[in-house]
């Protein structure tokens, strides 16, 4: 029989079709293992209505197998099958799809056809030099044979084929510097691969599976033993209704899907009908993996479209803050590219994305309410992440995080929300205290928590270096903004406090500008404050950077010389003003000294390093002979 000419005319086409538009060879078996369910789909919607269909359900089946010596991977079905003339449209005719033809004329519920670009066939060639495809189809007598070595065409011949499907016959190519072909002759490769990707296919996919066993009656003698396995799962969990599935299901299709050994905190399961069609089946690990926050880690979720898996990672389906979300969406109508690896427009896409996400935070601000040590469980694994979102992108997401987010609280020192701060504000309280430092012990005791506590306003402890960039982007929450106790100004005086405190640092005006001589421009200026009662000196800081921000931007990469105005406050009530007034008349230079060890103190408390701890050393060794 003479060799015909491929339809789609040029052969470049052709060679572009098997070699350009897939990014993995490997998903040829993706591929062909689809078209044999497409197959088996038609012959069970044919014999819904055709009597003479005898075959049970549960006898379709997708068969697999492998010949190393002969280099040969075998795909099987028995499905529908092809005609001569099938075969000449179908693969002869690049980019026709006799499946997307099928799902046209015939609706129906309960088949799920996968083609519809008539390419993915082709696919084959990208890992075999010969493939021929015998068929036999459903009410025909004679089986024909279609053969190809690639690029140069195809012949299709009359063949003996007993019943009633396709059989397709890859020769594997041989290997090379690039590509070591030879493991898709190997079967751990190939259930990997049906695992990946068509481990929801609806038909049973099966395999010869050989092993290696004890012979028996002997100690150390092995024989080779054969035997059928099921390689994928078939049931796709997501697509059962909730009702009909128990926790113990969900959480172990969780363990398997995602590798985690532990149950997920939460399970999320929606179907979404209207704009955009989808199943999605999400998932909250209880803990952060190991490489979570470094940039190894991927986010995503897996993609399929009618089971079959697209994407491993589908990014854009879920924003940075909710990158712990693991899971899968599934949806029937979205616009695949040719190769079926990518989406053709993100429309329906960011539809899905939008409505996920909303669903993800509805599901935590639940948990938060219905299970709040479950929640704080979950804050304490991923709450960082949640206070990079609100600082991320100029602010951008961050009235719809602020909600998510926990602080430790100065009362009982536990977790307390932004709206459960603001609920219990004291009358007439606009602001809302926070405090900084290395951990909730040590911020608890820093000297400009004193006033602040007496005065009966609760704090927030924020020990995360994101934390204080988080707030003050955030800028204010439900009208009550955000001030660090550590600000020069809190305005916590009462008017004859201030008055008095004015007049103190009237008085010795003298006297502090020479303390801010000594201290030589490291300090904006030096003073006297009520803040303190009964520790006698802190640094506060004027404008919007603190000294925990300038301390955490001097640690970046890329290291800022932005500083803090900083002022050393000195507390009036403490006997260390009349000695330093006194110095002042007496002694100027032990009032520098002293200057210098009570500016290295107050840094010292605030965690932040002093300049010249020799100096330091010598100073106060000096005051203690
Ligand atoms: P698609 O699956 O997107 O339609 P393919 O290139 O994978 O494109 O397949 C082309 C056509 O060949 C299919 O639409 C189908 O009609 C036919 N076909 C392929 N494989 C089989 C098979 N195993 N059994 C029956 N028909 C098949
Ligand atoms: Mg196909």
């Amino acid at each position: 029989m003479a060799k015909k000419q491929f339809k789609a005319e040029s052969k470049k086409l052709m060679d572009m079709m098997i070699n350009s538009i897939y990014t993995h060879k490997e998903i040829f078996l993706r591929e062909l293992i689809s078209n044999a369910s497409d197959a088996l789909d038609k012959l069970y919607f044919r014999s819904l209505t055709d009597d003479s269909i005898t075959l049970a359900r549960s006898d379709y089946q997708i068969k697999l197998s492998i010949d190393k010596g002969k280099r040969v991977l075998t795909i099987e079905d028995n499905g529908i099958g092809m005609t001569a003339e099938e075969l000449e449209n179908n693969l002869g005719t690049i980019a026709k799809s006799g499946s997307l033809d099928f799902k046209k004329e015939n609706k129906a519920d309960d088949m799920s056809i996968i083609g519809q670009f008539g390419v993915g066939f082709y696919s084959a060639f990208m890992v075999s030099d010969n493939v021929s495809v015998r068929s036999l189809a459903y009410g025909q007598d004679q089986a024909y044979c279609w053969t190809s070595k690639g690029v140069d065409g195809y012949t299709i011949e009359p063949c003996i084929k007993d019943t009633v499907g396709t059989k397709i016959t890859l020769h594997i190519k041989d290997d090379t510097e690039d590509e070591n072909y030879s493991d898709f002759l190997e079967q751990y490769t190939i259930m990997g691969l049906v695992k990946k990707y068509s481990d929801f296919i609806r038909y049973p996919i099966r395999m010869m599976w050989e092993t290696n066993r004890l012979k028996e009656g002997t100690e150390n003698e092995y024989e080779k033993v054969l035997e059928e396995r099921t390689l994928n799962s078939m049931i796709p969990l997501w697509k059962k209704s909730k009702s009909e599935i128990s926790a113990e299901e969900y959480n172990s299709f969780y363990k398997d899907q995602f590798g985690d050994w532990e149950e997920p905190a939460k399970v999320i399961h929606t179907k979404v009908e209207g704009n955009a069609t989808y199943t999605a089946l999400l998932y909250i690990p209880k803990r952060a993996p190991y490489d979570y926050y470094s940039k190894n880690f991927e986010k995503g979720l897996q993609l399929y479209s009618s089971g079959v898996m697209i994407m491993e990672k589908c990014a854009d389906l879920i924003p940075d803050y909710f990158s712990f979300v693991k899971g899968l969406v599934d949806s029937e109508d979205l616009s695949l590219n040719i190769s079926r690896e990518m989406l053709q427009h993100d429309r329906q896409l960011k539809i899905m994305a939008t409505n996920i996400e909303r669903k993800i935070k509805n599901e935590l601000l639940s948990m938060m309410k219905n299970d709040r040590e479950a929640y704080e469980e979950f804050f304490k694994a991923f709450g960082t992440q949640i206070k990079f979102g609100m600082y991320e992108d100029f602010g951008a997401n961050k009235d719809k995080l602020a909600d998510l987010v926990m602080f430790t609280s100065s009362f009982e020192k536990k977790p307390v929300t932004l709206a459960e701060y603001v609920d219990r504000c004291k009358e007439g309280q606009n602001t809302i205290y926070y405090a900084c430092g290395e951990t909730v012990d040590k911020i608890d005791l820093l000297p400009q928590a004193e006033q602040v506590k007496d005065k009966g306003y609760e704090i927030l402890y924020l020990t995360d270096n994101v934390d204080e960039f988080a707030l003050q982007i955030l800028a204010s929450y439900k009208d009550k903004t955000f001030t660090n106790i550590s600000n020069e100004n809190l305005n916590l005086d009462t008017e004859e406090e201030k008055q008095a405190l004015e007049i103190v640092n009237t008085e010795n005006r003298d006297m502090l500008e020479a303390m801010e001589d000594a201290l030589d421009n490291s300090v904006t200026a030096v003073r006297f404050t009520n803040r303190l009662k009964s520790h006698p000196v802190c640094l506060v800081s004027e404008g919007m950077l603190s000294l925990e921000m300038e301390k955490i931007l001097k640690q970046m990469p890329n290291a800022t010389d932005a500083k803090a105005e900083i002022v050393m406050e000195i507390n009036k009530d403490h006997p260390i003003a009349e000695k330093l007034k006194e110095l002042y008349d007496t002694d100027k230079e032990k009032l520098d000294k002293y200057s210098k060890i009570l500016y290295a103190q107050a840094r010292l408390i605030e965690g932040l390093t002093v300049d010249n701890p020799t100096e330091l050393s010598n100073m106060i060794c000096d005051l203690m002979v």
